[in-house]
């Protein structure tokens, strides 16, 4: 069983690699630093220590990567499908081996903790395996008749596109987005997050051990404002796959629009759980519990409004006291601790400035409400209560251990309180009857809606919001429409009378 002093120990050993270099890019095959030779620092948000300096790369790393996927793009689109199959699945298998290594750098650099990463890092394995099955019918089509022609369809990738990707849970989301965009036979220039840039490159070795072809899949580590905003307009790049904040995706469309690029979107969330008195209420409060506090709440799809039915209310909230109060922060690589610290300064900042707004607003702080220690970001986890849907602390995305709790009365008021925020990407149904479960999530407005049920991810269902949450979905098929393009060709079936003109 690994403790804290062993991952310690461990996890010296994993960042060695890192010591000389730093965390250089890769393009086209070649691990580099920037042009520029500027670099950054990447630190831990455990005790705010520097970790590791990284290669700041700007416009002309981008202009090399990009031109390295495009030049690259030919031949791994024609590549046999059952060739690039094998190179995914190498690709599975070496994270599987690296698992802990991966898990370790993730919660040093994220603050994660431990027992989460741990399954992230599988995740990240299994989200090739799934996309490696899909190789062989990514370009199957349709044969649809016409009395003359024969109309056939067929997918064709897109081309090379650019992956950009957020700080929270870092490396699963990566292979999220690569795997299906190689599959598809697109090439790949990844840009990720400038707070935790440890295990993108950990990936890229991996890719690069499993035989992946120069410039296939390029690295390039940098700021959004230079080396993303770089890549979204960058004219060889086809589309744009961006996990990130709602705002971000908004400047990315702009920024893409003189290439109108394809944007696929997974953005921000405040999603509600709604609890009925008629529920499984042990299993509910589990689940409440699990969405919010996992992961730090650092996490897209945690439910941070809970909607609770004022028969049940008081008793609810006396457990969820009890519990939250109950909850171990601490050491992110002690295998014990459920939540560590939060990412880095400034959001430190903005997840505790909203202590001070649920006082200002009138709600109660029912738990927590406060730092931890007084060196890195932890914070306690907190409950607000005595809250309306109206308030900041209810519409926000806070993206932190924290959540809001409303009590409503009636069916009417649950949904039209979960519908009302700008965001639309999951929803939490807690109810036993069965109509009211389809009532219900048939007017929510959510991309992926859970009866019952914390979040389980099924990989080949559709993922992804509604409202300011994304645009697109992503999961099974819905990858590759995104990825690639549909084609089709109509091939006459007889001799049928031309248009003729002139004759
Ligand atoms: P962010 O938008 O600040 O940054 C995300 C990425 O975009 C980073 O790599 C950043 O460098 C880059 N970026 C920033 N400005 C850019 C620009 N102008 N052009 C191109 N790239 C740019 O988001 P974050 O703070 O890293 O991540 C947290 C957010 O991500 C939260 O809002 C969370 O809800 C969201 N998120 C959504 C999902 C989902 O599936 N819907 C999943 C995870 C995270």
């Amino acid at each position: 069983m690994p403790t804290l002093n062993s991952n310690v120990e461990k996890l010296q050993n994993a960042l060695a690699q890192f010591e000389n270099s730093g965390v250089l890019h890769q393009i086209n095959g070649k691990s580099i630093p920037s042009q520029s030779t500027a670099t950054f620092q990447t630190r831990s948000p455990v005790d705010e220590s520097v970790i590791c300096n990284v290669a700041k790369g700007d416009a002309a790393d981008i202009d090399a990567a990009a031109n390295a996927a495009h030049a690259a793009f030919a031949e791994w689109r024609d590549l046999p499908a059952k060739e690039r199959k094998k190179i995914l699945i190498n690709i599975a298998d070496g994270i599987e081996q690296r698992a802990e290594e991966i898990a370790l750098c993730e919660c040093w650099d994220t603050g994660q903790a431990f027992r989460f990463m741990s399954k992230a890092a599988l995740r990240g394995a299994e989200n090739f395996r799934y996309f490696a099955d899909q190789v062989t019918s990514a370009r199957d089509g349709q044969n649809l008749p016409s009395p003359t022609l024969m109309n056939i369809t067929t997918r064709v990738p897109i081309g090379p596109v650019g992956i950009i990707t957020p700080w929270n849970t870092p490396f699963m989301l990566s292979t999220w987005k690569i795997a299906p965009a190689l599959a598809a036979g697109c090439t790949v220039v990844h840009k990720p997050a400038e707070l935790s840039p440890l295990t993108a490159r950990i990936l890229m070795d991996i890719a690069t051990d499993a035989g992946i072809p120069d410039g296939v899949w390029n690295l390039v580590n940098g700021f959004g404002e230079d080396a993303g905003k770089a890549l979204t307009e960058h004219p060889k790049i086809k589309a744009i796959a961006f996990v990130g904040e709602s705002q971000t995706g908004s400047l990315i469309t702009q920024q893409g629009a003189a290439t109108l690029k394809r944007n696929h979107f997974e953005l921000g969330g405040k999603n509600p759980v709604i609890v009925f008195d008629d529920a499984d209420l042990d299993r509910a409060l589990d689940a409440v519990i699990f969405m919010i506090y996992s992961i730090n709440g650092e996490r897209c799809t945690s439910s941070s409004r809970l909607l609770i039915q004022d028969s049940v209310k008081d008793e609810f909230e006396k457990k969820l006291i009890a519990r939250v109060n109950n909850i171990k922060v601490g050491h992110p690589l002690d295998p014990a601790t459920e939540v560590g610290p939060l990412i880095a300064q400034d959001h430190f900042n903005k997840v505790t400035s909203y202590f001070n707004i649920a006082n200002e607003d009138g709600a109660t702080i029912a738990a927590g409400g406060e730092r931890v220690g007084d060196k890195g970001f932890f914070v306690r986890p907190t409950l607000f209560t005595q809250a309306d849907n109206s308030m900041r602390i209810a519409q926000e995305e806070i993206f932190g251990p924290v959540l809001t709790s409303i009590p409503f009365h009636t069916e009417e008021e649950a949904l039209r309180m979960a519908n009302d925020v700008p965001y639309g990407l999951t929803g939490y149904v807690w109810t036993n009857d069965i109509t009211r479960a389809l009532r219900v999530t048939d007017k929510l407005e959510a991309g992926m809606i859970w009866v019952n049920s914390e979040n389980v991810r099924h990989l080949p269902t559709p993922f992804g919001g509604v409202k300011a949450s994304g645009i697109g979905r992503d999961g099974g098929d819905w990858s590759f429409e995104f990825y690639m393009e549909q084609k089709h060709v109509g091939i006459a079936t007889g001799q049928h009378k031309i248009s003729r003109l002139g004759a």
